[in-house]
């Protein structure tokens, strides 16, 4: 039964990437929610994760990292003091305090760290940034609430950068300890976040919050799960490429899980399953305009739906010839699939043919490189990237002309209600 009341709230990064968008999240919480039975997920502030995986980056590789570093931690000084005025709120301290941790982290970054593990514990502190400051103006704005460490909440393995949910252990510490919290007030977490057993932070997977945001909502038994973006709703196709979208009001949970997984970067992919395993409608909204319809998610039918355009880009096509001029056998795809799972490559379209067999995947330099190492010996490979992977969900002929005129393609593929290609 779903618990009267809670709800679930998750702001993503451009929500709170400046002082004047921390004001209006708190505006949307005052007059939205109130402030009892109101969860709170929220992102790294902006680009944030992006640059602190370029600091990681420079500190496992040994170089110098200081300059970047500066430019991150005056980025988030310059929204607080715009918010805090007094310029000696504990905030500033907490904020120094959560700097001098990232500093030393990146300091001690060895060359032959496991990358993965470093990026966890180094990547993390976004989110710790941006729940701090979020906890601290609620509060300075008279909007009592509680801030929870999520990593002690999402209980997860140890798959770095990707971590598995134990969903019956985190089920079990969220009902015991943020029910009676939510029941006093307001709760502020942070979104991409968990930890192992042992306390070490993992994350969930780039863009991740929305994920994490599901994972609270399913374990409150929340009656309803709320993303704030800069758009109006859920949207047939990126404003980014197409000037004439169209938003969806209602729209099941499966239409939009396989939007997401092809690639629409609206939701993160693995936010419905469970959303949908507990009914719990999800609302797209837009916090430029909170009063506006919005999408909802749900249970739902449709005869005839909006063609959905989705275009994923950094992609590699990868085909895997035999070397003998003998056919592709179930043999060999077999030693392919287990190097790509071995190395955690994920496919996203394939095509099998008489003397080769190709995958679309996302790009990762690194794990292509191991890849190549792996099976070269076996398989003559070749590999094209800066591709993109173009889907047309419902679609028809008008909306695969308009998608494919002027472009190249290098695979196709098309099923009854998918239409899909790969091209630059
Ligand atoms: N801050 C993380 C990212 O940018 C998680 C998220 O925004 O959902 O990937
Ligand atoms: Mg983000």
């Amino acid at each position: 039964m779903t618990q009267d009341r809670i709800k679930v709230f998750k702001f993503g990064g451009a929500s709170v990437k400046s002082a004047e968008a921390f004001r209006n999240l708190a505006r949307i919480v005052t007059a939205k929610g109130g402030e009892r039975h109101l969860l709170l997920i929220v992102s790294a502030m902006g680009k944030t994760t992006n640059a602190l995986e370029e600091l990681l980056n420079l500190a496992y590789q040994q170089h110098a990292f200081e300059q970047p570093f500066l430019h991150l931690k005056a980025y988030h000084f310059e929204v607080l003091q715009n918010l805090f005025p007094q310029q000696d709120h504990a905030v500033f301290q907490r904020l120094e305090h959560l700097f001098d941790l990232l500093h030393s982290q990146l300091t001690g970054i060895q060359p032959n760290d496991n990358f993965d593990f470093v990026y966890d514990q180094t990547v993390s502190f976004g989110e710790l940034f941006s729940s701090t400051i979020l906890h601290c103006f609620l509060k300075e704005q008279g909007v009592h609430n509680a801030l929870i460490d999520s990593k002690k909440y999402i209980q997860t393995d140890s798959t770095w950068r990707e971590a598995k949910v134990d969903w019956a252990w985190s089920e079990r510490l969220i009902k015991r300890d943020v029910i009676p919290l939510l029941q006093q007030g307001l709760v502020v977490t942070q979104g991409f976040l968990g930890g192992t057993n042992n306390g070490l932070t993992t994350t969930l997977g780039r863009e991740g919050s929305d994920f994490s945001a599901a994972v609270f909502a399913y374990c409150l038994d929340a009656e309803g799960m709320y993303i704030w973006k800069d758009v109006a709703g859920l949207l047939n196709a990126d404003p980014k490429y197409f000037p004439d979208t169209v938003c969806y009001p209602e729209i099941s949970y499966q239409e939009t899980v396989e939007m997401a997984y092809y690639g629409a970067s609206v939701i993160h992919p693995k936010t419905i399953k469970p959303l949908a395993n507990k009914q719990i409608p999800l609302y797209v909204k837009s916090f430029l305009d909170p009063e506006g319809a919005g999408t909802k998610i749900c249970e739902c039918r449709f005869e005839v739906i909006a063609p959905a355009y989705i275009i994923k880009e950094k992609q590699c096509l990868i085909s895997f010839g035999v070397k003998d001029f003998t056919f592709i056998s179930e043999q060999n795809l077999g030693t392919i699939f287990n190097a790509l799972s071995e190395l955690r490559i994920k496919i996203n379209l394939m095509q099998n043919s008489a003397i080769s067999f190709s995958i679309c995947t996302d790009y990762h330099p690194e794990r292509l490189h191991r890849l190549l190492q792996t099976l070269h010996d076996q398989f003559v490979i070749h590999y094209n990237t800066e591709l993109r992977l173009y889907t047309i969900k419902n679609y028809d002929t008008q909306s695969i002309n308009r998608m494919m005129e002027g472009r190249q393609v290098l695979m196709e593929q098309r099923t009854r209600t998918t239409f899909q290609f790969v091209s630059k």
